[in-house]
């Protein structure tokens, strides 16, 4: 019997829909699934900062073919982008390094200011500028709306002949006679010529109820990240642009008009694994909050009136080099099935890359004619040591 789908995407967060979204002109029978909705996954939590400064130009030139989409949005659908522009202020340990990314930045086409504390300052009005050695300023930088990027992905596949289900887990998954079954929570089964994953930090669960060894599962850990949102007080409130702190390891994102979020640039929370069968926290936990608001009000003083309004948790898929994996699953025994995952929390942004790439692999795009090549995405990497580099080593997230 012929299989019911020719692809059939799992996981419906900004990668999975997206990868629906460039599938869409396949021409094929395309289905895309998800246990629960669309992003309602790690999509839902994220930051959804968009930028393109990046130290890899690899991943610059993916951000910079990702922003321009994401700046385009009409054509698909809303994406809720804001673009406030966004401080870089590096301390003198990187100084010279972020001076060579703005040059490999501006060579890929990208818009990058060198700047100063003094327009820092202008902002934020009373800000301590200790550590601001180097400022790097993306005018055309901000925030959008990852639930409205995900879901407008998927209505524009939909529209074009995709499926979308949701409700559906896939419980184990099978190879054999050209085809990938699916076994589904509700006891049916679907066929696919091949088969995406784009599940998260739920991939590796997948692949060992589909049969892969613990020792040839992905190297990816799931670590715990929180987002603190504080309502600014009346003198920071309105449109202002995002800041990167750091020094100390954090970022404070304007949003709206009078809300600040407040996330994560620790490395050691990345390399910190959780379990994702436990009963992990929605929100922050009160050390973290006192911890990462004290940050705040150590770099901008006037933001101790700033009140905590809520917080999220939501968990990164890291891999060692902080990048994602796209690859085959043939070498563990799984033939038709391919995955996009280990996104290591900074995903959103790139994910019309992510789709664009994983479209073309599966579509047998030869790599050295696809836009970008994706073997270097293989997780082969970690164990030839030809990682993704980055060149903020100490800092979390950047690359
Ligand atoms: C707190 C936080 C802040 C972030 N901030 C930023 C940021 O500022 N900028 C940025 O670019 N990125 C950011 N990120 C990262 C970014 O949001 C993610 O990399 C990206 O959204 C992940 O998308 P995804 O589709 O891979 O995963 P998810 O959104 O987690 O989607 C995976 C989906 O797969 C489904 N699924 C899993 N297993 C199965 C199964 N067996 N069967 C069916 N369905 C399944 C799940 O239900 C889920 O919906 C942040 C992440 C977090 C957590």
């Amino acid at each position: 019997m012929d299989p019911d789908f020719d692809f059939i995407i799992v996981g419906a967060g900004s990668t999975g829909t997206s990868i629906s979204y460039y599938l869409r002109k396949y021409g094929g029978k395309v289905l895309l699934i998800d246990s629960k909705g669309i992003a309602t996954g790690n999509t839902a939590k994220s930051s959804a900062l968009i930028r393109t400064h990046y130290s890899n130009e690899l991943i610059a030139a993916m951000g910079k073919y990702s922003f321009d989409v994401i700046s385009n949005f009409d054509s698909i659908g809303f994406s809720g982008l804001h673009q406030p522009g966004m401080f870089f202020p590096f301390d003198e340990k990187y100084r010279d390094t972020a001076k060579e990314n703005v040059e490999m930045l501006r060579g890929l086409g990208i818009k990058e200011v060198e700047s100063s504390s003094r327009e820092i300052e202008k902002h934020f009005p009373g800000i301590s500028l200790s550590g601001f050695d180097y400022v790097v300023f993306e005018p055309l930088s901000g925030y959008a709306d990852p639930v409205a990027v995900s879901n407008s992905y998927a209505e524009a596949a939909r529209n074009s002949g995709v499926v979308v289900r949701v409700g559906k887990e896939a419980k184990r998954l099978e190879s054999g006679n050209g085809k990938v079954k699916i076994h589904l929570n509700d006891g049916s089964t679907l066929t696919g010529k091949k088969v995406i994953l784009a599940t998260n930090v739920w991939t590796n669960k997948l692949l060992e109820n589909s049969g892969v060894s613990k020792n040839k599962l992905f190297p990816i850990t799931a670590s715990m990240h929180s987002v603190i949102y504080l309502k600014r007080p009346a003198k920071f409130q309105g449109e202002k642009p995002v800041l990167w702190d750091p020094p100390n390891l954090a970022y404070y994102k304007m949003e709206g008009s009078t809300l600040l979020a407040a996330g994560s640039l620790d490395p050691e929370i990345d390399k910190k694994p959780v379990n994702i069968e436990d009963n992990l926290p929605e929100a922050a936990e009160y050390d973290y909050i006192e911890d990462y608001v004290s940050r705040l009000t150590d770099r901008i003083p006037g933001m101790g009136e700033a009140t905590v309004v809520s917080s999220v948790t939501g968990l990164y898929d890291m891999t060692p080099d902080g990048q994602a994996i796209i690859s085959s699953l043939d070498g563990l025994g799984l033939e038709g099935v391919y995955a996009c995952v280990g996104l290591s929390g900074h995903g959103f942004k790139l994910s019309p890359a992510y789709g664009l790439i994983t479209s073309e692999m599966v579509t047998d795009v030869p790599p050295e004619r696809a836009t970008f090549d994706w073997r270097k995405f293989s997780p082969d990497r970690f164990k030839e040591g030809k990682l993704i580099t980055s060149k903020y080593t100490e800092i979390g997230t950047i690359y």
